[in-house]
């Protein structure tokens, strides 16, 4: 298979050829960065830790070269990060035991870029091989454009597909700003209480970042800790670690679905929520 950029890899952990790594898949997650993956997706790779019967593949899909930098990282020029950031996320693939590891490599302005249809034709062929069940992405509400335009570039990936070739879920998952705004009856709430050492390990292989100057790994670990004691009010905790996502789904089962309306209505649901417990209380 041939994905448009010569300095995109896809590296297999266990060392199978490509095209076989992939076809075994059935969680995918598709991020902007090296290290949203474990942030935000891993519930597929608990999903498939271990097992023989499920896979995870993680694809990113900028080079990460844009990212900053201390600590022993900061003299490094931007060529010298994309070669870090791009071996620490093959660190986290095997810790992770994925499937395989795509890594396409784009610039991030090429993704924000809609009218370039290269990342889409990129998402689109791995779709095509590894037929996933589940697909993970950045959630339309994302406060970062980078992983707002991810999102949109995969659910036109999906789109693009024979209905009967879509993937059955597609979730949409928290990083740069949270979920927990949504009411409670919209979020899709993933236990991630199990492998708290996993998730430790995967947070902390990227040391670029962290070093780098911000702790990602505390703040994530931090936020599914919260997520999982907050979800609920008036009930003892059920997990200890909750990563919250927006359900994605109707988006490529209806594929002429505005996004942006699609998001407008969680948005309206919640400003609902607030004001009729407002005028309830008053
Ligand atoms: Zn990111």
């Amino acid at each position: 298979m041939k994905l448009n950029l010569d300095s995109a890899e896809i590296f297999v952990p266990d060392g199978l050829l490509a095209e076989q790594a992939l076809a075994r898949t059935t969680h995918m997650a598709v991020a902007a960065h090296q290290d949203d993956l474990e942030i935000m997706g891993f519930d597929g790779i608990l999903q498939c830790f271990q097992r023989d019967d499920r896979w995870f593949t993680g694809v990113v899909v900028t080079n990460g070269s844009g990212s900053p930098r201390d600590d022993v990282y900061r003299d490094y020029t931007d060529q010298a990060m994309r070669v870090v950031r791009r071996k620490e996320q093959k660190k986290a693939a095997v810790v992770g035991e994925y499937a395989a590891q795509v890594l396409l490599d784009y610039p991030s302005g090429a993704v924000k870029d809609g009218s370039n249809g290269k990342p889409v034709q990129d998402i689109g062929l791995l779709l095509q091989v590894a037929r996933p069940e589940v697909v993970y992405t950045h959630n339309l509400a994302d406060k970062h454009d980078t992983h707002v335009a991810v999102a949109l570039r995969t659910i036109e990936a999906i789109r693009n597909l024979p209905a009967a070739e879509r993937p059955r879920r597609l979730y949409g998952c928290e990083i740069w700003r949270d979920l927990d705004w949504m009411v409670d009856a919209d979020k899709v709430a993933f236990d991630c209480s199990a492998h708290e050492n996993l998730q430790a390990a995967l947070l902390g292989v990227f040391d670029s970042q962290i070093c780098g100057g911000k702790r990602y790994d505390l703040a994530t670990m931090g936020r599914r800790r919260a997520n999982a004691t907050y979800h609920a009010s008036h009930s003892v905790d059920v997990t200890t670690g909750t990563i919250f996502a927006m359900d994605l789904t109707l988006l490529i089962q209806d594929p002429v679905r505005s996004c942006q309306a699609y998001v407008q209505e969680f948005i309206d649901r919640f400003a609902q929520e607030v004001s009729e417990r407002l005028h309830r209380l008053r």
